[in-house]
């Protein structure tokens, strides 16, 4: 079955007057990598609408969508020091959120099992209360959401942007029922992220968290995935899973200072895509995130494509030593979740 794809120009008019790195080229690097690979013509293209009012409302407050519905279309301006906005941006955030619901309404019916959603602004550091980080609204948590509007039990959203998701931890930290898996340079932007941090009340161990040190790559990228986060979503078994796909952990990224290369972002797919077959009936959806360095970006995303288009893409067994500062990160996530996530309590899986 075709992957479904949402890739569209009304994305390109979220731009700013100064030179700033999330910029419209970074989709039109994307576009022309899946076309030069001939990948794009092998999607449906999905096409794009405005979210509504009820759609955001399941993630994001009522107060924050007001004023934003009434102080951003045909303006230009800053929600905060990062966070510009264009006359264009008002369309372009509520298109980048219907695209990721829309591709999770096909997930669910049948229609596409995997999605890609090629769209800015990106989502993931949008809090239910406010913009940030370059984000105006939550794209994967308003997703998630529908899922589970939508009678999905359990979502679990991974969130492979080299930044802490921390707009979509917040959304789901006490919810039981959406798994939120981040790895991210840490410590930096935005600050959030420990390994401590694994949710609250009934949300307790659905937050699962790798803070690994600048410097990480594919090794220590494959063993936080094969030793936590693939047992973690295991357990959890999701019957969809969302990736926050940003590809700024790229070595060459201008914003952060990990060394994953296109190949580390091809393998971190292919564990995923390997999960959710065997536990989410092969329901994957991937909303782009961050990614800085053009090239990085496009080869990321296309790797990304070439997993979700696969028949059956044979899981990732490669094991390599992985450097000392990692390794304690890793363990500091098993001892945090062991506790709530059995799977977790045999080192070196
Ligand atoms: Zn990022």
């Amino acid at each position: 079955m075709s992957v479904g794809l949402v890739i569209d120009e009304l994305f390109l008019e979220h731009r700013s007057d100064e030179v700033h790195p999330e910029r419209p080229e970074r989709l039109l690097a994307i576009g022309q990598a899946l076309a030069d690979s001939g990948l794009g013509g092998r999607a449906t293209r999905v096409p794009v609408r405005a979210v509504t009012d009820e759609e955001l409302g399941r993630v994001h407050d009522a107060a924050i969508i007001e004023l934003l519905e009434k102080n951003l279309p045909g303006r230009s301006g800053y929600l905060d020091g990062d966070t510009y906005y264009s006359p264009g941006s008002w369309r372009a955030a509520r298109a980048a959120a219907a695209a990721a619901v829309d591709l999770v309404t096909a997930a669910l019916s049948g229609e596409h099992p995997r999605g890609l959603a090629a769209v800015r602004p990106p989502g993931h550091h949008a809090t239910p209360s406010r913009p940030m980080g370059f984000c105006i609204f939550n794209n994967v948590a308003v997703a998630a959401a529908a899922a589970r509007a939508a009678g999905c039990a359990r979502v679990a959203v991974v969130d492979w942007d080299v930044h802490h998701g921390n707009g979509t931890q917040d959304a789901f930290y006490a919810d039981p029922t959406v798994m939120y898996v981040s790895t991210h340079q840490y410590p930096f932007y935005p600050g959030s992220g420990a390994a401590a941090e694994i949710g609250e009340g009934a949300g307790t161990g659905t937050t699962v968290n790798l803070p690994l040190p600048a410097g990480s790559g594919d090794a220590e990228y494959a063993a936080a995935f094969d030793e936590i986060i693939v047992p973690a979503l295991r357990w959890f078994r999701p019957e969809l899973i969302l990736v926050s796909a940003g590809y700024d952990a790229f070595v060459d990224d201008p914003l952060a200072g990990m060394r994953v290369s296109t190949e580390g972002f091809r393998r971190m797919a292919g564990a995923v895509r390997a999960v959710a077959d065997e536990v989410a009936g092969g329901r994957m959806v991937c909303v782009l995130e961050g990614g800085y360095d053009l090239r990085g970006l496009a080869e990321g995303v296309v790797a990304t494509f070439e997993i979700l288009d696969a028949d059956t893409p044979a899981p990732p067994h490669d094991r390599k030593d992985i450097a000392h500062g990692a390794r304690a990160a890793i363990e500091a996530a098993r001892r945090a979740l062991s506790p709530h996530i059995p799977a977790l309590a045999q080192p070196g899986v």
